[in-house]
């Protein structure tokens, strides 16, 4: 496994890799959740290519940048033990030097959900995505379903700008008690990390609620939020029933594929989780045509 630091390295790198190249864009300190990516990334191409990045541009004021999780070598040796081809880890100053100032911005999709939530966030994400593609040229880029908008975001830059590559999204890996990975878990005190579990518990309820008939957005919105609002240490941000492309707030009886999708504060974190409804679209191997499009 190559690790490289720099655009020329990294280009070296890419043109002696053979045949058709998957790219996995992370933020590091990686799990479960991270692997099932590089997982399925070595499953269907020839080579495989994984970024290590703790991405400035799209944590706003106030975030977690500086506290952050990192542990490069516990990373690369997973990803070594997983057998990645290819590592880029570049530094902030590399991937935004003095002088810089271009952006990709997605409109509509950015400005719902968490794009409400944290301006920015996605512009930050769009511009770095855009030039991990443009350095790596994979023709498969992968990414979780955890982070569902971030998927219809980066399939909507995808065909507006030609990128020339097909995203895959895969499904959410989550603890035994339902809890999602993720890479912030590491904040969760004891306690808190038990009252995480309300997130997946919420859209279980509404999920649950769905498969017996009701079709009623607010009944499955408010069936959700309260489970969440049953725990103290659970603070709600939002809890969404939308259009799994538009991302738009669906406001008459559900009939299409759905998103279900929910942030909360647990203490430091702010947790994600989603669903897709009717549940039996979660873990199947054409969700990658169903959310975003
Ligand atoms: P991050 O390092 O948090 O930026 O995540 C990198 C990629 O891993 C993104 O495409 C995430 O959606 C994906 N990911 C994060 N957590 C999970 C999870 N629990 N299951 C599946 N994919 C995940």
């Amino acid at each position: 496994m190559k690790v490289v630091e720099t655009i020329a390295d990294l280009r070296t790198a890419r043109s002696e890799l053979k045949g058709q190249v998957g790219v996995v864009p992370t933020m590091g300190y990686l799990h479960a959740g991270h692997m099932s990516l590089v997982a399925a990334a070595r499953e269907a191409n020839d080579s495989v290519v994984a970024t290590i990045f703790v991405n400035p541009t799209q944590f706003g004021e106030g975030e977690d940048l500086a506290s952050y999780p990192r542990d490069v070598p516990r990373d690369l040796n997973m990803l070594r033990e997983a057998g990645v081809d290819l590592v880029f880890v570049p530094s902030p100053g590399l991937m935004y030097p003095p002088g810089y100032q271009t952006y990709v911005s997605v409109e509509q999709v950015t400005r719902r959900l968490e794009g409400a939530h944290r301006p920015g966030h996605f512009r930050g994400v769009t511009t770095v995505v855009a030039k991990l593609f443009n350095v790596t040229l994979p023709d498969r880029a992968y990414f979780g379903q955890k982070d569902a908008q971030q998927v219809v975001v980066i399939k909507r830059m995808v065909r507006d700008l030609n990128f020339p590559l097909t995203v895959i999204v895969c499904p959410i890996v989550r603890e035994p008690d339902g809890l999602a990975l993720s890479s912030r878990n590491v904040y969760l005190s004891d306690e808190e990390r038990e009252a995480a579990t309300a997130l997946s518990r919420a859209w279980r309820a509404a999920g649950e609620a769905y498969e017996s008939g009701e079709r009623d957005p607010d009944v499955l919105r408010q069936t959700a939020h309260n489970m969440l609002t049953q725990e103290v240490l659970v603070d709600v941000d939002y809890v969404s029933l939308a259009d799994v492309e538009s991302l738009e707030e669906v406001h008459h009886p559900v009939e299409n594929p759905v998103l279900l999708s929910m942030t909360a504060r647990v203490g430091k974190p702010r947790l994600l989780d989603n669903c897709l409804l009717p549940l039996s679209l979660n873990n199947r191997a054409d969700l990658t045509q169903i959310l975003g499009g």
